[in-house]
């Protein structure tokens, strides 16, 4: 709520910034947490062979919320015998029996969705009204989906049905914990495969909950086994030899080092990468509605996100009319803790996270980009960044060609469509891409000329489980949601 509503000076507060003052909101459910987490194999919670434990912070405050057990190469062999001995009975189970598993798992999600909500922004970091808007009904939307096709699988490609591959091992990246393992276990669970999952380190802890609704659903044991731990219990996840499938979704550099090591295996690969996104301003677009997808398109989940739109391409004409808007824009968004409802910008999920995000900062300035930054306050524990602009950016420098994964905008300018179109694609990333104009016929131009997995026209970061999402170049292959996500975790027969 604002101060003093009747007083406000709304000319006034877009010049010099924001002058409202908010009573602090946040949410209160319980997330329900527990001090410990074991392993999830076979449908129980196991104490890791390593016996060790690490643990997970909140960046909201650096205090820690629980341990997480550390699978090692043993505890990965058992997760792997787990999902194998499960198979058989899973995949010959009718596809309408697979599917009231899912569909109760998706409802059992909506139940508890405020406590995943708070659990996902206490160790991850993004603001509730992400977790609570976003993340969690989109991951039961996945699991509505995919249980949807279960009993359709030969209705995917005509004359033909899909078979499932057998054990799948699975990895997932911080950013969007809960989500991605939606994304990850719904097809492959529909399509009839049995799992070993991994969490990133730093977000496992909505994985570890997801097991108990797992139980609650009564899933057969094994069909989903969860493995904590860093990238060396991910290692031993990609190169075991039960896996017949690999799904991975992480940095560009770890799917490379993965695509390496299973060359020359017969296990299938899918990797969702890291990107570079251009959000593309044309002079005849809708302006307002264009910058209000921009701060969405890069401060969306802290810039945390694999799409975003970090590249901003506007055309010279508007440049310096769109950079004033962003900037008055800016001066709104409210930064700090994530466990608050008005709070647009969270926590950055790491330390080392933020420390990168500093770098890279460091590099645009060195190499001459105009760093714009408003005054906001920051709380004083936790890992935080204000949000960033940086304009009279070239393609040469590192802020223009590099991930940043942080609230980070690099705004570069176009004269011309094809000048526009060559900016965009100029980039070893293909992802994702913006296009903001008037014109139905320059959307369609652009739309089949950038190379990127996907283009929104008019809008930027929609979701939806029908549609299938992936990249193009170092920004990986294969595809997430809808019938191709679906032929990812079957072979035809
Ligand atoms: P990351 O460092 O590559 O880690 C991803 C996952 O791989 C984590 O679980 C990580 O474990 C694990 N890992 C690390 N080293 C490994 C190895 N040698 N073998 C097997 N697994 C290993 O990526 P991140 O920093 O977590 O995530 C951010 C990246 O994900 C960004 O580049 C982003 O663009 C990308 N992303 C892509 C999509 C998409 O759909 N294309 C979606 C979301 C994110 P630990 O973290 O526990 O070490
Ligand atoms: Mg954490």
């Amino acid at each position: 709520m604002p101060a003093k509503t009747s007083k406000r000076q709304p000319a006034r507060e877009l010049l010099f910034g924001n002058l409202w003052e908010y009573d602090p909101a946040p949410e209160t459910a319980s997330p329900q947490l527990q001090s410990r987490y074991q392993l999830f194999i076979d449908g129980k919670f196991t104490a890791p062979k390593t016996k060790k434990y690490f643990p997970s912070i909140s960046p909201r405050n650096e205090e820690t919320l629980a341990e997480i057990a550390l699978a090692g190469a043993a505890d990965v062999d058992a997760a792997y015998a787990a999902a194998a001995k499960a198979f058989p009975a899973w995949s010959k189970l009718p596809g309408a029996e697979r599917g009231k598993y899912l569909y109760r798992i998706a409802r059992l999600l909506q139940d508890r969705a405020r406590e995943f909500a708070v659990a996902e922004t206490l160790d991850g970091g993004k603001p509730i009204k992400e977790s609570r808007d976003f993340d969690v009904p989109m991951a039961a939307a996945h699991f509505f989906y995919h249980a949807g096709w279960a009993d359709k699988l030969n209705s995917v490609t005509p004359g033909k049905t899909l078979a499932p591959l057998g054990v799948v091992g699975q990895i997932i990246p911080w950013n969007f914990p809960l989500l991605m393992l939606a994304w990850k276990l719904a097809p492959a669970l529909a399509c009839g495969n049995t799992l070993v999952l991994k969490p990133a380190e730093t977000t496992s802890i909505t994985c570890m909950k997801f097991a108990t609704l797992l139980l609650e659903a009564g899933l057969p044991p094994g069909v989903v086994n969860f493995v904590t731990g860093a990238g060396e219990t991910g290692a031993a996840v990609v190169n075991h030899p039960t896996a017949k499938k690999i799904a991975f979704t992480g940095s560009t550099a770890v799917g490379k080092s993965i695509q390496h090591a299973l060359a020359g295996t017969d296990k299938k690969l899918t990797l969702e990468l890291g990107g570079k996104a251009a959000n593309i301003v044309f002079e005849d677009a809708a302006i307002d509605q264009a910058v209000e997808g921009i701060i969405n398109g890069i401060f969306f989940n802290q810039g945390h996100v694999c799409c975003a739109g970090s590249r901003l391409l506007v055309q010279e004409s508007i440049a310096d009319r769109v950079l004033a808007k962003i900037k008055i824009r800016l001066r709104s968004l409210r930064v700090g803790d994530p466990l608050d409802k008005n709070t647009d910008i969270g926590a950055i999920n790491s330390q080392k996270q933020l420390e990168k995000i500093r770098e890279l900062v460091d590099a645009g300035v060195n190499e001459g980009a105009e760093l714009y930054q408003p005054a906001c306050s920051i709380p004083s524990k936790g890992f935080y960044y204000p949000p960033s602009i940086f304009s009279g950016v070239t393609l040469s420098q590192h802020i223009a060609r590099e991930e940043i994964f942080g609230p980070v905008l690099s705004i570069l300018t176009f004269r011309t469509p094809e000048e526009a179109i060559e900016k965009a694609n100029n980039t070893a990333f293909g992802l994702s891409a913006g296009v903001w104009t008037d014109k139905g016929s320059l959307i369609l131009k652009m739309s089949t000329e950038l190379k990127a997995g996907v283009v929104w026209a008019n809008t930027y970061n929609k979701f939806d489980p029908t549609s299938p999402f992936g990249g193009f170049k170092e920004s990986g292959f294969g595809r997430e949601g809808g019938k191709q996500g679906l032929l990812e975790y079957a072979q035809l027969i």
